[in-house]
This record gives C-alpha cells, structure tokens and sequence, in this order.
C-alpha cells in the first residue's frame, strides 16, 4: 500500500505546474489528515511484529516525498520567476514615444527679433507696470485730464486714478526719472485698450523707444528707424515715407509708411491700393514731458518712437487676421516653429 501511495505522490509531484497545485499535493499526502500522516496514526493498529518495519518504511518514504516536493518547489519557484521576468521586460528595440517639442509663439518671436535688433544698436530694455496710474500713463505724457487724446485710448480704468496701461510710453518717463542722459532705451510689452473688432483687440504689444541726448535732431530719427524697419523686413532697399501726424507727448510727430510689402507697392487690399503701409508714430519729445522728469528741453532733445508688435508681425509672416495671433489654433502656431 506504501509504495501505490509513493507512486502516485511521486507522479503527480513532477506533474504539478505550479506552487498552488504542489501545496494541495503536500496537504493530501503529508498534511495532518494526509494518506501518509494517516497510515503513520494507524501503525498500531497494525500486529506487533510488524509494526517496526512499516513505521520505518513509512518514515523512509515521508522524508521522500517530502524531499521531492522541496525540490520542485524550487524547480516552480525559478520558473515562476523567469515567467515574471519574461513579462515585464522591456523591449528597448521597440521605437519610442515622441514628445512635441512646442515654439515660441510668433508675437514673442518678433518681440525677440525686434529687441535683438536695437540691443546691437545699443539700446537697452527698461520694463514697467502693466497696471499703471493716470499720472504716468496720461498726464506726464502731456495728457491731462480733459485732453481730446484721452478720447483716443478706450482706457481700461480700475478707478479714477488707475489704469492697465494704453501704450508702453509711461516706461519712457520712468526711464528718464531714474536715469540721468545721455540715454537710449525700448520698451515693448502688453497694453490695453477697450476696444475689439477685426483689427482691435482689448490686448495687444507695443514697443516704445526713446533717445535722449544733446544735439540730436529728426534726421537722426528718420536714420534710427529707416535703418531699423530695412533690418526688420530683411530688404536693404525698403521705400519708407515720413508723414506729419499728431501725438500730445512728442512735438513735431510723423507717422511712418513702408512700402507694402506683400505688393512691392504696386497696390493690394492689404495697402488698400496706396502702396504704402503705416508702421509706427514718432516725433521728438515734447519739451513739457522733459519737464516733468525734470530734463532742461534747452539742453537736451528727446527722440522717440512707438510701433505695434501685431501689425509687424502680420505684415513680416503674411498673415491677414489679427486673431489668428489669439486663438491658438496650434495648426497656425505650428507653422512658426
Ligand atoms: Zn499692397
């Protein structure tokens, strides 16, 4: 009966497939209640004369089976572990995922490009507060209340005495309050107007510039921006007019004209058929501003100028819709990476 018992533990140890299967093998034949363990209890049931011999024997074949199923313990356990490992390697021969590296928007990018180019004509970059009060944004910029040109900026007002800025040009007067000339510097950066429609939008980019220094005059201006509008779109031979206009804060004012770009001048919709596309204002600072900051006008002259970071943008990337530069249909920014 022992060695039937021994054979069956024997075939169904190495038949077992996994740890779970070979435990229920070792609970039936070596458990408390197991077919050896139970023939181990009735040994005394068994006739004196015999009962040493199967004890032994039995015992013999406990510390068999037992050692058996030690061994394909381990036997399962290594292949469980290979299986494991099988599953959860990494096949680094499999092609990666790809991230999208994102660009700069186009208004940063011509942002960039325009500091860039006045940064070589040393010019540096002065910063000051989008949210701004009336005294910087209006009245030392020769706006005081009551000024028909206040009508011309829809003003964002928080109260009577603050404002999200309208232009960039408030930076020009805190540059000259904490700089002594000679001085050249821009500004450019976000300013708000009320105002939204196919070319307006309440946010928009501006860049501000201003020279002070002895003995400068309006050619020298004419020169600055001639030479920065050819570097800007790339064309050493770029047709540029001078207009005179009106700003409160610069005396005499100009505005200036390129040649269309997108026509070469001979007359699109986009210049509506002039040839000519406005670019920016300029004019040479009014002696009242300088006086504010407390600048002798007799002694010095103020160069300055004010262009706007979307309409260069559209016109350098020929793009028609100020509100693409909003949306940010990444099907349109894309193409500017
Ligand atoms: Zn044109």
């Amino acid at each position: 009966m022992i060695d039937e018992i021994f054979d069956r533990a024997k075939k169904s140890i190495t038949k077992s497939r996994n740890l779970k299967e070979l435990d229920d093998l070792r609970v039936k034949f070596l458990g408390k209640n197991g077919e050896i363990s139970n023939l181990l209890k009735n040994l005394n049931k068994l006739p004196k004369t015999k009962r040493s011999e199967a004890g032994k024997s039995l015992n013999q074949t406990k510390i068999i089976v037992d050692n058996l199923i030690k061994e394909r313990k381990k036997y399962l356990e290594k292949l469980e572990l290979e299986n494991l490992l099988l599953k959860e390697s990494i096949d680094i021969s499999l092609p990666g995922r790809n991230f999208e590296i994102g660009g700069l928007h186009p208004i940063t990018i011509t942002l960039n490009r325009i500091q860039s180019i006045f940064e070589k004509n040393n010019f540096s970059v002065e910063i000051g507060p989008e949210i701004e009060n009336d005294f910087y944004n209006f009245a030392a910029l020769n706006i005081p209340s009551h000024h028909p040109a206040r009508g011309m900026h829809d003003t964002f007002y928080f109260d009577s005495k603050t404002v999200l800025r309208t232009h960039t040009s408030p930076v020009q007067i805190r540059a000259m309050n904490n700089n002594t000339p000679p001085l050249s510097i821009i500004s450019l950066g976000k300013v708000y107007r009320c105002d939204s429609d196919i070319t307006h939008t309440p946010m928009f980019h501006q860049i501000e510039g201003l020279v002070v220094d002895k003995n400068i005059n309006f050619s020298q201006l004419k020169g600055l921006l001639i030479d920065f509008l050819r570097s800007f779109f790339q064309n050493n031979n770029l047709a540029v007019r001078f207009r005179p206009s009106y700003f409160p804060f610069t005396e005499p004012s100009a505005e200036a004209d390129i040649e269309c770009v997108i026509c070469n001048g001979d007359g699109c919709r986009v210049c509506k058929q002039t040839g000519w596309l406005e670019v920016l204002g300029c004019g040479i600072v009014h002696p009242n501003v300088l006086n504010v900051v407390d600048i002798d006008a007799k002694e010095y002259t103020g160069l300055a100028f004010g262009m706007g970071i979307e309409r260069l943008a559209m016109l350098s990337y020929g793009v028609d819709d100020l509100r693409l530069f909003f949306e940010n249909d990444i099907r349109f920014l894309r193409q500017f990476k």
